[in-house]
């Protein structure tokens, strides 16, 4: 398949890697990064999209996407199809897919979770919305990049999924941390608190598989010094999109917004930026009770 690649930064350059290491011809377009191995470039966006059966793009926010695609759309080939992997609010998905449609082209959103290391083995979940023609299009794509690939519904409903995940992983990885550093005031091991609850009703992937202890459960970025790993700004990102979404529709969210919270007091101003979300532990095992609150 003919493929352009449209932002290849830590997260794009491994991708259109692999789908370039599967035999697919990839011409990549980034003005601030290096081309992966087996990707063509193309200095303009308008001759990296033309003649691709699919465009994919991996970028940093909604803005930018759609400067992109407003850029992109009128370049592409009839029935194309434009697909975005960014995780972007969903208005912009929507706006971008009714542009597209205008134009006589299909698009997806297809945010992903994963991270770098998902990326770079393809191994990627993708969490897509759009038509069922695009979506059975990319799905050999979604193949090589991923492991799975769930179409959740029409336009926006890849980023809908994409920031309810991360709502209830931003969440429950704070309670995760504040559990920790309650049993350590409680004089109880964090081994034994690994052992009971990873097995008992308070289990969670923030426990089981990305614990946030060091030395305890399986590696992750705790073991190495809270170095990312899914940076806590990211989280950040995400948890923001969620309470723009929840604005716009209306939604009770008092828990994600309470997250969103302290993830911006921990990134803007104490030290997160740059570090694991899972440092949130020895931040909150640092402090004494916040007394204001109650
Ligand atoms: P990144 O900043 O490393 O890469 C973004 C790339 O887009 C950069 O190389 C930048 O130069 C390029 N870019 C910006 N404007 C452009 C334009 N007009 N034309 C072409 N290229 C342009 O970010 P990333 O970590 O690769 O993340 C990309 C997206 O994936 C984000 O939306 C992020 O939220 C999402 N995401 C990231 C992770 C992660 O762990 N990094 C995990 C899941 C989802």
């Amino acid at each position: 398949m003919k493929i352009a690649f449209i932002g290849l930064g830590n997260m794009g350059a491994p991708m259109a890697r692999n789908l370039a290491a599967a035999g697919h011809r990839v011409t990549g377009h980034d003005p601030a990064a290096p081309m992966p191995e087996g990707v063509s470039p193309a200095a303009a966006l308008a001759e990296a999209v033309a003649g691709a059966e699919v465009v994919i793009t991996m970028l940093p926010n909604g803005a930018i996407l759609r400067a992109v695609a407003a850029e992109a759309i009128p370049a592409m080939s009839p029935g194309a199809v434009l697909c975005d992997c960014s995780t972007v609010d969903v208005d912009s998905a929507r706006a971008v897919a009714a542009e597209a449609g205008a134009a006589g082209l299909m698009a997806l959103d297809a945010p992903v979770s994963g991270g770098i290391g998902g990326a770079a083995a393809g191994t990627l979940t993708f969490m897509v919305g759009g038509p069922d023609e695009a979506f059975a299009r990319v799905a050999p794509l979604f193949d090589i990049m991923g492991q799975k690939a769930v179409h959740c519904g029409g336009a926006g409903a890849g980023q809908a999924a994409k920031i309810c995940n991360n709502m209830i992983l931003g969440a429950t990885m704070i309670v995760t941390c504040e559990a920790f550093a309650l049993a350590d005031k409680l004089g109880l091991d964090r081994q034994k608190m690994f052992d009971v609850v990873s097995t008992s009703s308070g289990y969670s992937w923030s426990m089981n598989a990305y614990c946030p202890a060091p030395g305890v459960g399986p590696a992750s970025p705790a073991d190495s010094g809270y170095k990312p790993g899914f940076a806590a700004e990211l989280m950040l990102k995400d948890l923001r999109l969620a309470l723009q979404a929840a604005e716009g529709a209306d939604a009770d969210t008092p828990i994600g917004t309470l997250a969103a919270e302290l993830y911006a007091r921990f990134v803007e101003e104490e030290d997160g930026r740059g570090r694991d979300f899972s440092a949130m532990l020895p931040r909150l095992a640092a402090r004494g009770r916040d007394r204001s609150r109650g």
